[in-house]
Order: C-alpha cells, then sequence, then structure tokens
C-alpha cells in the first residue's frame, strides 16, 4: 500500500521521477536507509541516463477497449478471451468459454487414466471424466482427494490402481472431499467400510445425515477464511469455496520435486450455478482463490474433472515422457496459475451479470511487467533499474513498482505517464557484483478496473 502519492513530470525531454520520501527510504541497502547518500527528506530526485538506460521495446497494444456502453459481460469475457488466447494452457479455461459444460462429452468419457505420479508422492488415478488424487503422508499413510462416483469405481479403478502403482489400499488413513456431488464422494462409502480411514474431510454445507458415509471434520463453509488442516500428518490448506455447491471446498496442497517445494491450487468445483445467489457466492470464491493462490505462490494447479483445467494435458505429457525425472509438466509457474485463476475470476464476473444484470463489478485486467534494464556499477554498489508496466491496452501510469534483490536490497518508484519506473538500488555489500533483481508491480484498484500485480526477474548487467 502507498502511503503517500508521487509526482511525474518531465522536463526538456528528460524523465524527472520524483518520488515520496517514505517510498524512496525502501531504496536503502539493508533496509534500515542509513547508507542511502541523498538523504533528502522531502524528495529526492532521481534523473535518468539517457545515455546508459536503454529505452523500453515498442508498446503493441493487444487489444482497444470496449466502449463504455459495452455490456459488463462483454468487459469480463474481453479480457478473460485475450488473456486465453495468448495462454492457450491455463487453468479454468474450459468452464469459462462453455457456460454450458454440461454437454461436454469429456464429462461422460469413461477412459481410465492410469495411476501417474505428478510429483513425489503425489498421484492422478480416475478416468477422463472424473478423476482423484493421492497423497502420501509423512506417517506413511495416504489421504484420497475425491473417491469418483461409486462402489463399483473403488473395487475397478481405485484399488487396482493404487496397487499398481506399489500402495497398499489399506493405509488410506483419509478422505478428503471436494464437494457433495456424487461423481466426487459416490466412493466414500465404500472406501470407508474396506478401509476404516481415520479421517473423513467434507464441507458442511456439503453433508448431511442423508450421506451414506460419516464425516470426521466438516469445513465450516460459511467461512472463507483458509485454514490450515491436518490429515494423517499432512498439513495443508483447505478454503470453504461455495458456488458450484454450497459446500463446495478448495485447497492449497504443498508438494516437493527434485528437492523443491511447489504448491498446487486445486478448485473444488467448476461449473457455473444457475442462480445469482450461487453465481454471486463463486464470484466471491474465485475471488478468494486467487487471493490465496497469489499469498501462497501456487504454481500448479488440479482439478478432479482434470480436463476442464487442462491438467489432463499434462498428466498425458508425463505419461508419454515415461515419469517426472527428466521434467514436471505439471509446474507452471506461479504467474501463469494467478493468470488462471484471474480468468477464472473474470468469467464469474460475467456469468453473474447474466443472471443478475445490477451485479456490476471492476474488470481484473492482467498485467505485464517488463524489467528491461538492470544495470549494475560494481564501484559504487549500485544497480539502475527501469522497468514498464501495462495491460493488455496500455502502460500503465500511477503504479508503484518494487525492485529488490535475494539480499534484501530495493528501491520503489511510481510509473510515469508511458508505465515506466525507475529507480537506483544500493547495495549494502559494496563490490558484491550484479544481482538478480524483481520487479513487482503492485495491484492497483482503479474506480471501474482493478490493475493485477505483476513481476519480472532478470540478472543486473
Ligand atoms: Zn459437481
Amino acid at each position: 500500500m502507498k502511503t503517500s502519492s508521487p509526482t511525474i513530470r518531465r522536463s526538456a525531454g528528460v524523465l524527472l521521477t520524483t518520488v515520496s520520501a517514505t517510498a524512496l527510504y525502501a531504496c536503502g541497502g539493508g533496509g534500515g536507509g542509513g547508507s542511502d547518500p541523498s538523504p533528502n527528506a522531502q524528495a529526492v530526485q532521481l534523473k535518468s541516463d539517457s545515455n546508459a538506460m536503454p529505452n523500453p521495446p515498442a508498446f503493441v497494444p493487444l487489444a482497444t477497449p470496449l466502449s463504455a456502453d459495452a455490456t459488463e459481460y462483454d468487459k469480463h469475457m474481453q479480457i478473460a478471451r485475450i488473456s486465453w488466447a495468448n495462454n492457450n494452457d491455463i487453468t479454468a479455461p474450459y468452464w469459462c468459454a462453455n457456460p454450458g459444460q454440461g454437454s461436454n462429452p469429456l464429462l461422460r468419457d469413461r477412459t481410465v487414466v492410469p495411476i501417474t505420479e505428478l510429483f513425489d508422492g503425489f498421484y492422478f488415478v480416475g478416468t477422463i471424466s472424473v478423476g482423484q488424487y493421492v497423497m502420501k503422508t509423512p506417517d506413511g499413510g495416504y489421504v484420497l482427494f475425491d473417491t469418483m462416483n461409486n462402489a463399483t469405481d473403488v473395487r475397478d479403478i481405485t484399488v487396482p490402481q493404487l496397487q499398481a502403482a506399489g500402495i497398499e489400499p489399506s493405509k488410506l488413513s483419509g478422505i478428503v472431499v471436494t464437494h457433495g456431488h456424487g461423481d466426487h464422494d459416490g466412493g466414500v462409502a465404500e472406501l470407508q467400510a474396506r478401509y476404516h480411514p481415520a479421517t473423513t474431510v467434507v464441507g458442511s454445507a456439503d453433508y448431511s445425515a442423508s450421506k451414506p458415509y460419516s464425516a470426521t471434520v466438516a469445513v465450516d463453509s460459511t467461512n472463507l477464511a483458509p485454514i490450515p488442516l491436518t490429515v494423517a500428518g499432512a498439513t495443508f490448506t483447505a478454503m470453504a469455496t461455495p458456488g458450484h455447491t454450497p459446500g463446495t471446498t478448495s485447497f492449497i496442497l504443498p508438494v516437493t520435486y527434485q528437492g523443491k517445494q511447489h504448491k498446487i491450487a486445486y478448485l473444488g468445483g467448476s461449473a457455473f450455478p444457475g442462480t445469482a445467489a450461487a453465481a454471486l457466492q463463486y464470484l466471491r470464491s474465485a475471488e478468494a482463490m486467487y487471493g490465496q493462490v497469489k499469498e501462497q505462490g501456487a504454481d500448479a494447479s488440479i482439478n478432479s474433472h482434470s480436463f476442464e483445467d487442462k491438467s489432463i494435458d499434462r498428466i498425458h505429457a508425463i505419461q508419454a515422457q515415461g515419469g517426472i525425472a527428466s521434467s514436471n509438466p505439471m509446474i507452471q509457474g506461479t504467474a501463469k496459475i494467478q493468470l488462471g485463476f484471474a480468468t477464472l475470476r473474470s468469467c464469474s464476473a460475467a456469468q453473474l451479470y447474466n443472471r443478475d444484470a445490477t451485479a456490476i463489478n471492476p474488470v481484473w485486467r492482467p498485467t505485464r511487467t517488463e524489467l528491461y534494464a538492470a544495470l549494475s556499477n560494481g564501484n559504487d554498489g549500485t544497480t539502475h533499474v527501469r522497468a514498464r508496466v501495462s495491460d493488455y491496452f496500455s502502460p500503465i501510469s500511477g503504479g508503484t513498482v518494487t525492485f529488490k534483490t535475494a539480499a534484501g536490497d530495493s528501491c520503489v518508484a511510481a510509473t510515469d505517464e508511458e508505465g515506466i519506473a525507475n529507480c537506483v538500488i544500493r547495495s549494502s555489500a559494496k563490490g558484491a557484483g550484479p544481482a538478480v533483481v524483481t520487479a513487482e508491480f503492485s495491484e492497483l484498484a482503479r474506480a471501474d478496473a482493478v490493475e493485477l500485480s505483476s513481476f519480472d526477474t532478470r540478472q543486473a548487467q
């Protein structure tokens, strides 16, 4: 959050950026600000060196904003369609583009997808239509997320596929249900009867005495705050995301791959609901999920209907390459996962408007940060950095960009009318050499639109 407003002006063709003292003090090495050689507390002028700093690459708009009298539906969907057109593999495209998902033939494709390891001790098994995920826990047990349709699926698919991967079904110590539709919780009763898992988790609003199974944890479906949940020694984030059903629950799952932690965003429901009230819940849940995806740095996504977020394509890619030993197609990176959930939110806002024409919500605009210059001066420990921020239509002025190194040195600058921010990082460790710099644009709320955050990273020269 900015605490004061930067001012920007041009003079004789030279870019002058005046940043408030509050913002600029973040530029001080080591966070103390004491090493800043320009301790003018009121305003510090940073004059860009036009000889040393390159010009930005030409800005190419991807589209023209719709006119003000376009419908809310079209304004949201314009953004979603541009995002898909440029990122064909992002999560959540199908039910965004196809509100009538019931006609999707993939929903009836019962082709078995053999059990496939996606991360260390984390598997998918099921059919093209619907599947389930298996997570090995620190206790040596396994948690099953969703259970497919019925006892027949448990007998014919779940159990033999687990055994094929060397997983003893009797070690099933927890069941987690994304939502109470029969293609997700239909196998719970059979699994409980066979293996007596200690824990079964379901959203409270999707659970009732009429269910043929007993839940031990009912996630409060009225509280959208994320909660840590520990099942059989495995701790992950659960979050009520009502909308698809009242009790839909979503998850952020920490996993490992080749010694590094990754986080999977697991949306518990997919198809949009029919009523305006449920569509509003769906929108708020999509926004909450985007927030968690961003806060926790989710860099992969899954869905029980694996075609919905295109994770089935990644699962097939893993099968084709014979496993995840050489590379992992599941890992898409934080930017792409955030874009996917931002797109889901755009579609949700559009769908809500279709059900309630009084539902006006700001358009969420994905942005791009281009850190196109980072020049290190080894003699004085400074790095001159410059980035441009834009959305699909134009550069963004009046935004805030934070430039920082892994060592914690940073500077903060506002974007000018060309979307350009520049400042000088002063290193606390002189002579450390050029650092890897990250430029992060902070989310910027306007009256009718939200410019979403973005970042870029490059090695200083
Ligand atoms: Zn469902």
